[in-house]
């Protein structure tokens, strides 16, 4: 089991075989593809999902407008499924379009290749990322829904943000290719599936990268898959994230973040 994170002794037959799954992008934007894809995972057997769920998508697709959508995030949390904090608005606000470092190459990859924009989170201070995320804690408080953990969108924060989520009590961030336990910031490798359908050759890199990460992931834990809206545009794409998680089921225990982490949560490292 070479590159597998430390177990606990006693939980590590438990902890062995899991499998998250995480729903990308929930706001009402995205409500029907999203409903499919959790219809779906769920027909497919997966009992527990993390739900990552956007306050205020772009700042017009607003949870406090939408109950349908909020009721039916509030039955999946009643049924054990975890909702996830993931950013606030999901894309840089209208004037900071432009990056406030000028002509860095990386910048101008991430956020404008990479991310379309999204990296809302990549470039905050901890004053101001903290004011985000308590904001949209109690935007999901106001509608009983409950958050323990934040992914920031496109997987991009800094550390000044990580500093910010421990401010704000959360216990445990992603990126794409580890999951972070806030308080003892113990960090643990696992690079998440995820898909690129935004172009046709993204499309395609896709395909092949995640098929042979899937066969690389075989014997690693946990396994993630990180599915969004447009995975559903491409049939190839839908079909090859649906074999990934039936594949995973037959020995994979379907589990949220939350339960992940707190299960690998070491008694030592608490209070250190
Ligand atoms: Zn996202």
């Amino acid at each position: 089991m070479a590159g597998a994170p430390p177990l606990r002794k006693d939980g590590a037959l438990m902890t062995l075989a899991s499998l998250i799954v995480s729903i990308h992008d929930i706001s009402p934007f995205h409500f029907h593809p999203v409903q499919r894809q959790v219809n779906e995972m769920a027909r497919l057997g997966v009992k527990r999902m993390s739900l990552l769920v956007i306050p205020r998508h772009r700042d017009t697709g607003s949870l406090d407008q939408h109950p349908a959508l909020v009721g039916w995030l509030r039955r999946w949390q009643e049924e054990g499924h975890e909702i996830v904090l993931h950013g606030w608005r999901h894309a840089l606000p209208e004037g900071q379009m432009k990056s406030p470092i000028q002509g860095r190459l990386r910048r101008w990859f991430y956020e404008e290749l990479y991310t379309a924009r999204e990296a809302e989170f990549f470039a905050l201070d901890r004053a101001s990322a903290l004011r985000l995320v308590e904001q949209g804690l109690s935007a999901f408080s106001v509608h009983g829904l409950h958050a323990q953990g934040f992914v920031a969108p496109a997987w991009l924060l800094n550390s000044q943000v990580e500093e910010a989520l421990r401010d704000a009590g959360l216990l445990y961030t992603t990126t794409r290719t580890e999951i972070v336990h806030l308080p003892s910031r113990a960090r643990f490798p696992a690079t998440s599936c995820v898909w690129s359908t935004r172009a046709a050759w993204r499309r395609g890199a896709s395909l092949l990268w995640n098929a042979r990460l899937a066969r690389r992931l075989a014997a690693r834990e946990p396994m993630r898959v990180g599915i969004h809206p447009t995975d559903l545009d491409s049939p190839k794409v839908w079909r090859q994230v649906r074999r990934i998680v039936s594949i995973a089921l037959e020995h994979r225990r379907p589990t949220t973040y939350l339960e992940w982490i707190t299960a690998q949560t070491p008694r030592d490292k608490e209070g250190s």
